[in-house]
């Protein structure tokens, strides 16, 4: 039996599912996909500067060919609860929207999916559907979906084909869907001196005008000046620390922290080398740790592209465009896998207080999954 998308949406809002917390809304997928004939596993993954996440990952059908649906459970916090208008975990419905943390960011996405799925299914169409289900989306990403993914390539479940349901429309349902991302990478850098007291600066060593001119050389750094697809990549200081709270004290130490966004003209790795290249032309000693948060994914437009845009036309009227801005999504890890185009509600309200989604969207949305699988299972 198919559920009803709202009732389905509510049931999720209702699970305080806050990362790393499952709240109960994987055991209610589960629940759901298994009474229709999905195969469940759950897939709990620990790490030990972590904290453990409980994922699902549920295939219907053994064949080809075989379209996964990505998606996360997990919300951000709601902040102060007193800066709302209604209850974050109610899923209350008023003024013809459906209200509560997760609703666009992005359980009314895996409602949505389901409701589609199980109608799809209900015509026995040759070929699987897939869920990818993570718990780790907007927390550190390390026990989610980038270790389901090992999972499913160990277990050969290799999909033609992954729709992420982010909220990737931005006025309107339907303006538009994700078809690469910028990739991300932060670096946390260090200069070292000798502490004094500032009227002997001969017997210190001050290591803020050697940060800030390795930050003027960081942040004058032109990176690329975009690709075909992509804005150009960018660099942002973001923090700089020195924690220093006298007037008379040369400090010890003084520490900056960066991101880059960059576009596919770049690897991490490439990025790194750029960046260290930068900074040891300043000839100042540094320490400097980088992480690569995600590499940048991009799609290419034809067969994937243009099926998701016309089902999403018949569902909305509207062409997607086909963009690449925005911040980061699980889809970078997807990418290895199989081609990844990510469409889902308007991205308006996510991480805000009331956080909503008109019910409206939702059931056009439905409607938008539902021709998805009838043309990738035509
Ligand atoms: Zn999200």
């Amino acid at each position: 039996m198919t559920p009803d998308v709202v009732a389905l949406l509510q049931d999720l809002i209702r699970c305080p599912s806050v990362t790393p917390h499952e709240g109960g809304a994987l055991d209610l997928l589960e629940k759901i996909l298994a009474q229709n004939g999905f195969i469940c596993h759950r897939l709990k993954f620990s790490d030990t500067d972590t904290p453990d996440v409980d994922n699902l990952y549920a295939r219907w059908g053994k064949g080809a060919p075989h379209i996964c649906f990505a998606g996360h459970t997990d919300v951000v916090p709601v902040g102060d609860e007193k800066g709302w208008s209604f209850a974050p975990f109610g899923g209350e419905i008023r003024h013809g929207e459906i209200c509560g943390r997760g609703t666009a960011d992005m359980k009314g996405a895996i409602a949505a999916f389901v409701v589609a799925a199980l109608s799809a299914i209900s015509q026995q169409p040759q070929g699987s559907i897939s869920f990818l289900i993570t718990g780790d989306e907007e927390g550190p990403a390390i026990n989610g979906t980038k270790k389901v993914l090992e999972w499913m390539e160990q277990h050969g479940e290799i999909p033609d084909f992954c729709l992420v349901g982010e909220p990737t429309s931005r006025e309107a349902l339907g303006d538009m869907m994700k078809i690469g991302r910028r990739g991300t990478l932060s670096g946390w850098l260090t200069v070292n001196g000798v502490q004094g007291h500032v009227a002997y600066p001969h017997l210190a060593d001050n290591p803020v005008p050697k940060l800030l001119k390795l930050l003027t050389a960081l942040d004058s750094l032109v990176l690329d000046h975009g690709t075909a697809h992509f804005d150009p990549s960018n660099l942002e200081i973001v923090n700089i620390d020195i924690g220093n709270s006298a007037t008379n004290v040369i400090p010890a130490e003084a520490r900056a922290v960066f991101n880059v966004r960059f576009n596919d003209t770049y690897t991490g790795a490439a990025l790194e080398q750029k960046i260290r290249a930068t900074l040891d032309s300043c000839a100042s000693p540094y320490a400097l740790s980088i992480r690569v948060g995600g590499e940048s994914f991009y799609t290419s437009p034809g067969k994937w592209s243009d099926l998701v845009s016309k089902s999403v036309e018949k569902a909305t009227g509207k062409t997607p465009e086909a963009s690449t801005t925005g911040g980061t999504s699980d889809a970078r890890f997807i990418r290895r896998l199989c081609p990844v185009i990510e469409f889902g509600l308007v991205g308006k309200t996510i991480h805000k207080t009331d956080e909503r989604v008109a019910l409206d969207d939702l059931a056009r949305l439905v409607k938008a999954y539902q021709e998805i699988l009838k043309s990738f299972f035509a």
